[in-house]
């Protein structure tokens, strides 16, 4: 096994010697990775355990592509042990959760696999600790990151409370703090938590308990509860209970479309898929067009149809679950409809239950072997209240019409309470800095392919909207706007716009493939829980085609200015600075023009304007420019570019002698098309009369390298 050798210190002092060791140790260790792995190679530290938390940019050697899944999970712990130095992770503690294949090479980028490990200590468990290893198709490593805890080897697991000490402590501190009693509870598990002790996080060996108190008609309560089980201190505190959070106004029948059930948007035959099918004649589920088949029945059967099936079981909390049964005739194809008169509680079930059914297939067509979304959910419709829905652990409920609000059983609202669902089927959990509405809501936009989520919630007004402005509020304060949705609107809104610019580029089609294909592998590559601008860095990460984050990613500025313009800050990749050469001579106002520029040299931005100044008032100028730099007489001055240059039209010298032009790149002279990582030269010829000779005279020159 490889593993690197720490010195007794550490072990005896985790917490103040790392704080005043781990930059310079950390460093060290990544200069020790690029000499081994190649210069590209950077690495991201995660401030709360002072250790790396992702390691990307670069691609190792590799042997080839890896036989096996048991091959690729060998080698995905052969590089965590030799990046043991930056990431502190212990092989003893990593257990393996799943290898999943990520198909990139359907949007221009590489197929890449993903390996999952789980942090345990003796079989328990780290609350949130996983461990991630990114490989390209030909078994390159692309990436590691981690959200576990560091050097954790030795962490004792033995409680010196009973489990069921912990949770009467911790159904006393739930009574204490709501003033209700919770009237559910989970059995005690004991976990190891991730507790965040000043400034840094550390392991607690702790009882969790997810307690709820629920009365029909109120908002539940719900919370896992964390005790420590060697003090019996409440350790954390998270929601359970993830809401649709809205108040709402106003009014209320399979709806079609991203519209609720409203007199508008009447009700459409819509095919239920994958609903199971029941007779004394046998069983069957439909199929994905809604076509079903139960083997060897001759003769005419009663046959039952009700809303549940493979994946999504629907609860009507107004009365008995919705069935139909009908006489079917063996031998001839028989049509079969639900709900056929459109009775808004009928509707509120059938839209349920197709929703999750869409989510489901949304998953399995963007990556036909990703079944995280394989399951059966449970769908509780009309449930007591009014204008919300939620999702709370182990089921998504939605409201019937009233309050002025429409049934909240329809399209975005069940892939938004759904998505809440797959956050934690995935792993990265519904993080309370925002990251679980936000990413609730990529769901419903993503599967919907519409940026607005609860369209009609209450009259005509919708909740919430991807192409919304609330910006980034940097790493340090993720959740600044203080409600978990509106924080979440940060992140939604970022997604969203990295889908339209994708559309943009690529047509809707092409477009929605590789937006959902990114995060999809995103989903699975990494567990990431809060809204940080390392999530751009993943996206890129997955993108990447070529193991060099450093020449841009297949759709590095689609990605980079969706987030830029939700106000994150980009990845920017190093570009060097343009520089001046060569000389300027003397003209008739003094001692010579001079070039200078604005902008950037990032093809992806295209915002590069050259400036002259210094040149004759009002004169007629031009700036040209080619690749290769030569010093020749030319007019009254020095040409500084070589053939073949071109030139760009032609500009009018202010009165203070200054020559502006802005540079776009999507409309240079034939021949001159600018790249990224070419190298061009530019420079300024302007008339000068009253300085007789050639009558002309030109500017020193500005080299500049393209960056994507
Ligand atoms: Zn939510």
């Amino acid at each position: 096994m490889l593993r690197s050798t720490l010195p007794l210190g550490l072990l005896l002092f985790p917490a103040t010697v790392e704080a005043q060791d781990s930059g310079g140790s950390r460093a060290a260790a990544l200069a020790t990775w690029r000499a081994a792995h190649g210069d590209t190679w950077r690495a991201i530290e995660d401030p709360a355990t002072g250790f790396v938390e992702m390691l990307h940019g670069g691609r190792t050697w590799s042997p080839g592509a890896a036989a096996s899944d048991a091959e690729l999970v060998d080698r995905a712990r052969v590089w965590i042990g030799e990046a043991r130095p930056m990431f502190g992770l212990d092989d003893a503690t990593l257990v393996l959760d799943a290898v999943q294949f990520l198909p990139l090479g359907q949007i221009g980028s590489r197929d890449k696999f993903t390996v999952r490990f789980r942090e345990e200590v003796g079989g328990v468990r780290v609350v949130g600790g996983f461990a991630n290893v990114l490989f390209d198709a030909d078994g390159g490593m692309r990436s590691i990151q981690s959200s576990g805890l560091p050097e954790l080897a030795g962490f004792a697991v033995e409680p010196a409370l009973s489990a069921n000490a912990g949770l009467a402590l911790a159904l006393g501190d739930f009574a204490t703090r709501h003033g209700v009693r919770a009237n559910h509870w989970s059995t005690p598990e004991l976990v190891i938590e991730q507790v965040v002790e000043n400034g840094r996080r550390m392991p607690r060996l702790c009882w969790r308990t997810d307690a709820q108190w629920t009365k029909d008609g109120v908002e539940p309560i719900g919370e896992f509860l964390g005790v420590d089980a060697r003090s019996g201190a409440v350790a954390t505190w998270s929601p359970s209970v993830h809401f649709f959070d809205i108040t709402g106004t106003v009014s209320a029948m399979s709806s079609p479309g991203v519209l609720p059930d409203i007199a508008s948007n009447p009700e459409q035959a819509q095919r239920m898929r994958y609903l199971s099918v029941t007779s004394p004649a046998g069983n069957a589920t439909t199929d994905g067009n809604g076509d079903f088949t139960i083997a060897g029945a001759n003769t005419a059967a009663q046959v039952t149809f009700r809303f549940q099936g493979a994946f999504n079981n629907v609860v009507n909390n107004a009365g008995a679950a919705y069935t139909l049964t009908q006489t079917l005739q063996p031998g001839q194809s028989n049509v079969v409809l639900l709900n056929p008169s459109s009775t808004a509680n009928l509707t509120a079930q059938a839209n349920a239950f197709r929703c999750v059914n869409v989510l489901r297939d949304f998953v399995r067509a963007t990556n036909p072997t990703d079944s995280h979304g394989d399951f059966v959910a449970t769908a509780n419709v009309d449930v007591s209240g009014a204008c919300n829905a939620y999702y709370n652990g182990s089921s998504i409920n939605f409201f019937p019409a009233g309050g002025g609000c429409v049934s909240t059983a329809y399209s975005t609202v069940v892939t938004h309470e759904q998505g809440h669902w797959m956050n934690d089927r995935y792993s990265t959990g519904n993080g309370a800095d925002g990251m679980g509405e936000g990413n609730a809501d990529v769901w419903a936009m993503y599967v919907h392919d519409n940026p607005i989520v609860g369209q009609n919630f209450s009259g005509g007004s919708f909740i919430r909207t991807g192409t919304n402005t609330r910006l980034f509020c940097g790493d340090a304060s993720p959740g600044c706007y203080g409600e978990v949705h509106m924080d979440g609107e940060v992140w939604m809104g970022a997604a969203w716009k990295v889908r339209a610019n994708l559309n943009t580029s690529l047509g809707n089609a092409q477009g929605d493939l590789a937006a959902n294909t990114l995060f999809l592998a995103w989903m699975n590559a990494y567990n990431q829980s809060t809204i940080r601008s390392i999530i751009e860095t993943q996206w890129l990460t997955l993108d990447d085609d070529d193991g060099i984050l450093d020449n841009g990613t297949p759709h590095f500025a689609d990605v980079d200015n969706g987030f830029r313009a939700q106000g994150f800050p980009g990845v920017t990749p190093p570009c060097p600075a343009p520089f001046t050469y060569c000389v300027t001579s003397p003209n008739s106002v003094g001692a010579g023009a001079r070039i200078a520029w604005t902008g950037s040299t990032r093809v992806s931005r295209n915002d590069f304007t050259l400036v002259c100044t210094g040149a004759r008032p009002n004169t007629t100028g031009l700036f040209f420019y080619g690749q290769a730099a030569t010093q020749v007489p030319f007019g009254n001055g020095v040409r500084c570019i070589d053939n073949p240059f071109f030139r760009l039209p032609t500009r009018q010298a202010n009165l203070s002698g200054d020559i502006v032009f802005q540079l776009n790149l999507g409309a240079l002279p034939t021949g001159g098309q600018i790249t990224a990582g070419q190298t061009w030269r530019f420079q300024c010829y302007y008339r000068d009369i009253a300085g007789g000779g050639a009558l002309f005279n030109a500017s020193d020159a500005l080299g500049a390298t393209w960056c994507p």
